[in-house]
């Protein structure tokens, strides 16, 4: 304000008459002390002032007179410069904010008038007495201006916020944006979209809302700052249910250590978050504005975020009766289904069955026709009331439509309990009433089911308690069904193999066994990582005691998770000690073909930069890409980019094909345990590893043959050129820190390392190759169409001995010298190929001739190089067996 900034120039002060002041400050500031001990006895003798300090401490009090001490002193040197008007603007305000009025503050400047003047009579020379007294007569009014400035600022600063609330309120009240009749939460948005916006001081504006019995309250609205999606479950100390269990206003600091981690994110960005809670019958909530200064709320007064809750609860009202029956004012249908939710989500957490049930009254319309709708609804209520007195707190009564209630009945125990209470409100329908004069009679039918015996959702468990229902009237009525899913044994076995692995998940009680993996090549190559859950009175349990479980909706995905996470912090720590083992997890088919896979497969790696991604081998079983060929592919093929090694787990149990096989990126085929095992006695199983192995081996991938027990079990696959073995032989599964020293004991069987060669793979491969050559040159002479998948742009690989060069050819002669130069071979060949076809395609037939010769020589070479090079080594087929000591 530009007349306050020449404030000394209005009052006539001049240097002469500071520098009068300076030279009597010494005099004039020497009792300060006294007089701002008189500043205060003065205030604590008027009621009105006295009661603004009534509860302040003496050390506060004792502060403040210091303060005013200092406020004399300062007044004197002040000037009444610029930053001193500041100051005293302030506090200004902050009398405001504190309701001290100006009147009181004026009386107190008489106190310093009346003690300088004394001062001035006795201890002043006379020849300055009247200079000096002007000018402290200047100044004090100057001080005093300011002051009384400041807080009239503050005060229309306060009203213009005051305004500004109530003209949101009104503005939103009185002319709602859109409809004529719009909806109460409608206008609660508009509220909370008006008020950041018109306020100076507000800046988030919103609401939360608890549904039914929830225990949880969700964001339903808010405007100014974002928040992220909140959820705020009911926790000791929690400001927005504080408010909530008191129905008072709780004003929350942002900056206090104890607040939830959601309101210190808005640190810097507000000071504090008035929480006003509303609530009607089940549902509740609170409204939230946050604000950017601290002691708003004091100042501006909570009347107007009063009356916003107000409006909080008019809609919540309003919804609540949108989900009640008019009649009984029990849940409508919709309520009943919002409650079962939150019931089924409790009683899995506290391991309690819940009771679903339906009933309907038998002989409800005969009592409707004879006594008219009048006398129905009076039979209505009247049950309504008797089934009440029966059921207990937590207990839901839902009215799903004429003569029809639904049932909720959480926390039984056992199948018993729910018998005594179906019982029970049976006998009190069946109770004779007097309506209208006339004796009633009637009871009802009752079905029955109970979650999580019966593991459906909610409307499927309606439908099973409709089914029981009906069965009840069918069975005569006035009686109740229980659902036969919830009474079905296999079906509670599976439930309760479910509940045991989840609660061992939850209280972190799987862990991981390794079995090592062999192969001659290389020895140990790597280790399965199978599961295992540590029961606190049987131990460890394999997962015979829980398989069904592993592949269930809920916990596929989660244990899948904590295995590759498990799997990969132990290959981590293996990597660390010098053992580059790979680690096959097994992925269950849910988890697979579950669209998050590879989001999990991603983010396990990264978690675990240290093991390389083709140390890690995900096992699938055979049957899972059968249930989705084609979504499984891709996934396998994403797998595959990462790096991954994917193993075909059980191959030979399911329905797949050999043929299946090339339709799958697969680099290991695991032949399931059970033909391993009877491979010996049963001439089908030998028949079928025998075929396995050859198939895989043809294809380039690897075998690994499960369930190796014996030496002779060994020595056959080896012979039939199974290149992996794993089994009871070498290992069981072992704790992971017994791993390494299994390891270092391990040696190979030294009979069946040099054993006779296995079934050679390698003729028929080489005659297929031989005969496409021939009918890819009877192609270039125009005798025959081109064979398929001869110019592709992966020929080399796809070719019968692209595949064996690959797999079994690097396995074995991979070391070999002569190997690059039989890959180089190879590839000219199709270079070649693609050469002649293009130089036909151009019409030089001669030149594509010359191609083709040169491709028939090298094709020539290739085969006679790697007859000599396999010739040699007849006898270096992988081939381990032993035992680790
Ligand atoms: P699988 O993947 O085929 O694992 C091989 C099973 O054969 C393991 O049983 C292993 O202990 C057992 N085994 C190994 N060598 C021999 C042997 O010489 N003789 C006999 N009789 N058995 C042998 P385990 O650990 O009980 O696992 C059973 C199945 O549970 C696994 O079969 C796999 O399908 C599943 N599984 C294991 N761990 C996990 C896991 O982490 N996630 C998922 N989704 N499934 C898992
Ligand atoms: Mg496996
Ligand atoms: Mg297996």
């Amino acid at each position: 304000m530009e007349a306050i900034s020449t404030l000394p120039d209005f009052l006539g002060l001049q240097d002469p008459d500071f520098q009068l002041i300076d030279r009597y400050r010494d005099l004039l500031e020497s009792e300060t002390p006294a007089l701002a001990h008189a500043f205060y006895d003065y205030l604590l003798a008027h009621p009105v002032t006295a009661a603004v300090f009534r509860d302040f401490s003496r050390a506060r009090l004792d502060a403040l007179i210091q303060k005013q001490a200092e406020h004399i002193s300062g007044l004197l040197a002040s000037r009444l410069d610029k930053s001193w008007r500041e100051s005293m603007r302030r506090i200004g305000a902050l009398h405001h904010h504190l309701g001290i009025e100006p009147s009181w503050v004026a009386g107190a400047y008489i106190l310093y008038w009346r003690h300088w003047q004394k001062m001035l009579q006795e201890q002043v020379p006379a020849s300055d007495r009247n200079l000096l007294r002007d000018a402290l007569f200047r100044l004090l009014i100057g001080d005093l201006m300011v002051q009384l400035d400041g807080y009239a600022r503050a005060s229309r600063e306060t009203d213009a916020e005051r305004l500004a609330l109530f003209d949101v309120l009104l503005g939103v009240l009185a002319v709602p944006r859109g409809d004529e009749s719009p909806r109460p939460e409608g206008l609660l948005q508009q509220i909370c979209e008006a008020l950041p916006r018109k306020s100076a001081n507000v800046r988030l504006a919103g609401y939360v809302v608890s549904s039914a019995m929830g225990e949880i309250l969700t964001l339903e609205c808010l405007a100014g700052l974002p928040l992220p999606a909140l959820q705020i479950p009911k926790i000791a100390g929690d400001p927005c249910w504080l408010a909530l269990e008191s129905g008072q206003a709780v004003i929350q600091s942002v900056d206090d250590p104890q607040a939830p981690e959601w309101i210190q994110a808005l640190r810097n960005r507000i000071e504090e978050i008035g929480i006003f809670p509303f609530g009607a019958e089940d549902l509740r909530g609170v409204g939230l504005i946050g604000v950017r200064e601290k002691g708003y709320f004091h100042r501006v007064g909570s009347a107007y975020f009063d009356a916003f809750a107000h409006l909080g609860e008019l809609v919540l009202l309003l919804r609540n009766q949108s989900l009640r029956d008019p009649l009984t004012a029990l849940p409508n249908r919709a309520l009943f289904l919002d409650r079962l939710e939150t019931a089924r989500d409790q009683t899995l957490r506290r391991e309690r069955l819940l009771g679903v049930a339906l009933i309907d009254l038998d002989g409800f319309k005969q009592v409707n026709d004879r006594l008219g709708h009048g006398a129905g609804d009076q039979l209505l209520q009247a049950v309504v009331q008797r089934l009440q007195a029966q059921l207990r707190a937590g207990d839901t009564l839902a009215r799903m439509g004429g003569d029809e209630f639904g049932l909720l009945l959480p926390g039984l125990e056992r199948l018993d309990d729910l018998e005594v209470v179906c019982e029970r409100l049976l006998a009190a329908i069946r109770e004779p009433l007097e309506i209208q004069g006339e004796a009633v009679g009637v009871s009802g039918s009752l079905g029955v089911t109970l979650y999580p015996l019966d593991d459906s959702d909610a409307s499927t468990l309606i439908q099973h308690a409709d089914m029981a229902l009906y069965a009840a009237k069918d069975a005569g009525r006035n009686q109740f069904h229980l659902h036969t899913l919830a009474l079905d044994e296999a079906v509670q076995t599976e439930v309760a193999k479910r509940v045991l692995l989840e609660q061992a998940l939850h209280e972190g009680r799987m862990v991981l066994h390794y079995q090592p993996i062999v192969a001659s090549a290389d020895g140990v190559v790597g280790v399965e990582a199978l599961i295992r859950l540590q029961h606190p009175e049987k131990g460890l349990l394999a997962p015979a005691a829980f398989f069904s479980a592993l592949d269930h909706p809920r916990l596929a995905r989660t244990i899948g998770r904590f295995v590759l996470d498990a799997a990969l912090r132990q290959g981590a720590i293996w990597q660390g000690e010098g053992l580059p083992l790979r680690v096959a997890v097994n992925i269950s088919t849910r988890h697979l073909l579950d669209a998050r896979f590879l989001e999990d497969l991603r983010e396990a790696l990264a978690n675990h930069p240290s093991v390389p991604p083709e140390q890690l081998e995900i096992e699938i079983t055979e049957s899972a890409p059968l249930l989705n060929l084609e979504k499984a592919q891709t996934v396998l093929k994403s797998c595959q980019g990462l790096g991954v090694r994917i193993a075909i787990d059980d191959f030979g149990t399911g329905n797949a094909s050999l043929t299946y096989l090339q339709h799958l990126p697969a680099h290991s085929i695991k032949i399931d345990q059970s033909f391993v095992r009877d491979m010996i006695n049963d001439p089908k199983d030998l028949a079928i590893v025998a075929a396995v192995t050859t198939a895989s081996r043809m294809l380039g991938l690897e075998v690994i043959a499960e369930g190796v027990e014996t030496a002779d079990h060994a020595a056959l696959l080896a012979k039939m050129g199974c290149s992996h073995l794993q089994g009871y032989l070498f290992s069981r599964p072992l704790p992971a820190e017994d791993i390494p020293a299994w390891i270092t004991r391990f040696r190979p069987a030294p009979q069946l390392v040099g054993a006779l060669p296995p079934m050679d793979v390698l003729p028929p491969i080489l005659e297929g190759h031989l005969l496409r050559v021939q009918a890819f040159l009877r192609a270039l002479r125009q005798e025959n169409p081109f064979p398929a998948h001869v110019l592709g742009e992966d020929a080399e690989e796809y070719c019968h001995l692209g595949r064996w060069l690959r797999g079994e050819g690097a396995l074995l002669f991979g070391q070999s010298p002569d190997f690059a130069g039989l890959l180089a071979r190879h590839e000219r060949i199709h270079r070649f190929a693609r050469a002649a076809k293009s130089l036909l395609d151009a019409g030089d037939m001669e030149g594509a001739m010359h191609q083709g010769n040169l491709l028939d020589l090298e094709n020539r070479l290739l085969l006679a190089e790697l007859l000599a090079m396999t010739g040699q080594r007849r006898v270096a087929h992988p081939i381990i067996a032993g035992s680790p000591e």
